[in-house]
């Protein structure tokens, strides 16, 4: 019987950034260096595979640093940690190596700049995201205040809005961290922040990607974990510029799941992207499966290309 044909559009860029990229790494050569087990707070980027695949070479996933012993090095997330647990394992006399991604360092210093200037921040991104709590965590907790949604830009008090400025997430939704910006800056005109936002170049090339894509789409794929913030954006970024459907694929098991219920006939064009924690593996895994029952025809919809890379640690190098 001749397979049906679908389009199967696949973004670029898309999956690893260099944060993550580096943050892997880090692990892997602090294995290398010190031997195992070395001791990870927290999950070191948000992606179960990853995750597992470092747990078999020695990595050892802890939440907390008194979790991990005195004498074994510990490595802090590519997300940022606060200023008590770097100081927390400095009391411990423990050898800590931050693989905190250099672009969430950038927001720490913006951050503890501001404070230092006597101004109280406005931070725009999500609660409970470790990035958040680690960039919160630069300064004392009353000169701070999150800001999650157009309403509380719209109801927050300060004050003294003569010292404010404002830092955001490196992983929110361009379009609505924009909007955002623009209610805080109406209502107070001299607030301080980065002359654009801090989203990230990773974030925003997958983001900007998924929308020109969405103009081609019935439905997007996104390869991701369900607590990745940059792979959550991009299923809001593709169903908000005019996809029918848009799917977070975490795992494999989900992955089959959408294969069983596609229907070609009604969604003929399909997309495909990954978050900036998610490895390439599920995405070859997927163009391989379709490939066995439809005729596919792959399209590349490249918007840019990256060539950003950050170093090691110096302890590492
Ligand atoms: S998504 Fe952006 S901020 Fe986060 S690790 Fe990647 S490059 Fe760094």
């Amino acid at each position: 019987m001749k397979k049906q044909n679908i389009n199967l559009y696949l973004a670029s860029p898309r999956g690893f950034c260099a944060g993550v990229d580096r943050a892997v790494k880090i692990v892997e050569e602090t294995i290398k260096k010190f031997g195992s087990p070395v001791y990870v707070r927290h999950e070191i980027v948000h992606n179960k595979d990853v995750v597992n695949s470092l747990a078999k070479i020695g990595a050892v996933f802890v939440e907390e640093v008194h979790e991990a012993p005195k004498d074994r090095p510990i490595i802090f997330s590519a997300h940022g940690v606060p200023k008590s647990v770097v100081n927390e394992a400095k009391q411990r006399k423990m050898i800590s190596i931050d693989a905190t991604c250099p672009l969430v360092t950038k927001v720490h210093n913006e951050t503890i700049r501001h404070y230092n200037l006597g101004r109280h921040i406005l931070l725009v991104g999500h609660r409970n995201h470790p990035e958040v709590i680690g960039t919160m965590g630069q300064v004392p907790n009353e000169f701070v205040s999150l800001i999650e949604t157009i309403d509380d830009a719209i109801n927050i008090k300060v004050k003294n809005t003569e010292k404010l400025a404002y830092a955001t997430q490196t992983t929110l939704s361009l379009d609505d961290t924009k909007e955002i910006l623009t209610v805080l800056k109406k209502r107070f005109p001299s607030i301080k922040g980065p002359n654009s936002e801090d989203i990230c170049y990773a974030t925003t090339n997958r983001q900007q990607a998924v929308k020109s894509m969405a103009k081609l789409c019935d439905t997007i794929l996104v390869i991701g974990a369900q607590n990745s913030s940059n792979s959550l954006r991009l299923v809001e970024v593709a169903l908000s510029h005019g996809v029918k459907t848009a799917q977070l694929i975490p795992d494999e098991y989900t992955l089959n799941k959408f294969l069983e219920s596609f229907n070609p006939s009604l969604t003929p064009n399909l997309g495909l992207t990954a978050g900036a924690s998610a490895p390439e593996t599920l995405v070859q895994v997927l163009i391989s499966k379709l490939k066995k029952d439809f005729e596919v025809n792959l399209v590349d919809h490249t918007v840019t290309k990256e060539n950003v890379t950050f170093n090691l640690p110096k302890i590492l190098r």
